[in-house]
């Protein structure tokens, strides 16, 4: 069987609004200025290395940075790239009501509509994190994929609603808490999955306020790291999904521009390679594998 493996590179333009909702430096008009370089800077040089390899990506930009970034994620838009929605400020999702998490949605989609042409398809939740109602929010608001969970690694799947488990309460008989994780029902929101080991942030940002922050990682660690995963996959899959997560913020700096550049030369020359945005592979894994179906991908 011909392998068919399909990489996607998702931009999570956090920018400014990464600061404001998630990194702590929403008062610190030096790391505002960083997330001023991510929309500014390192969003037209990865524009720029796309142009050059001749691929599309999806682009997940916070309603913040389009209005923010007006002019640099109007050019990203109109070179065909996808565009996704992923929150407004980077506001934390577990934080909100759901009546907040559905203004936010409102906002974007209305943002991303007017940006890119069309609605968006795809959602990536700020700093990975999902209320409770997410899920289903995202269906009544038309999206077809989410790109922020994490039950599998190389293969979709679709997301289910009212998952359940207990937490432990130390002051109770353990009887109240030993009790199983219960997956929910499959709905049609498709879930491509999210790796932090995938993901350019977590090694290469320095951040002040975070405990566990990193920065100053070789990319040329990280670029081996992401080889050995695809590697594997590529060995033992012949249908399989690699998908990139990367920022301006990060990847616009030329030490990690340099690491995209050798990871994409050294992942074009494998047979059955392909570099879709992940709208492309949420259509796909949708004929392979109809909801209403029984076959799943084997992980
Ligand atoms: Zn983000």
């Amino acid at each position: 069987m011909a392998k068919e493996i399909l990489v996607s590179y998702g931009v999570d333009v956090d920018a400014v609004a990464g600061w404001l909702g998630s990194y702590g430096g929403e008062d610190s008009p030096c790391d505002i200025s960083r997330g001023v370089f991510a929309g500014r800077v390192g969003s037209m040089r990865l524009l720029r290395m796309f142009e050059k390899w001749g691929i599309r990506t999806t682009w997940f930009m916070p309603g913040h940075s389009i209005e923010t970034f007006r002019e640099q994620m109007k050019a990203v838009a109109d070179a065909g790239h996808e565009v996704g929605m992923h929150g407004y400020s980077h506001e934390n999702p577990i934080a909100m009501t759901p009546v907040q998490e559905e203004a936010i949605f409102d906002k974007c989609v209305d943002l991303i509509a007017e940006l890119s042409g069309k609605p968006p398809r795809g959602y990536v939740a700020p700093w990975w994190e999902f209320g409770s109602k997410t899920n289903e929010l995202l269906l009544k608001k038309g999206i077809k994929y989410d790109h922020s969970l994490m039950h599998n690694d190389h293969h979709p799947y679709y997301v289910t609603v009212g998952d359940q488990w207990t937490k432990i309460d130390y002051s109770q008989h353990p009887s109240a808490w030993m009790k199983p994780y219960v997956s929910g029902e499959e709905t049609d929101l498709i879930e491509i999955p999210a790796s932090w080991y995938l993901d350019d942030l977590p090694p290469m940002m320095f951040i002040k306020a975070s405990p566990n922050s990193h920065g100053f990682v070789n990319p040329h660690d990280i670029e081996q790291m992401w080889r050995d995963q695809f590697d594997w996959v590529y060995e033992n899959y012949d249908y399989a999904v690699f998908p990139l997560t990367i920022h301006p913020d990060v990847s616009g700096k030329p030490h990690v521009l340099q690491m995209h550049q050798r990871l994409f030369d050294y992942l074009k020359g494998h047979d059955g390679v392909r570099f879709v945005t992940m709208e492309e592979i949420a259509g796909d894994f949708a004929r392979r594998f109809p909801k209403s179906g029984s076959a799943r991908p084997q992980s």
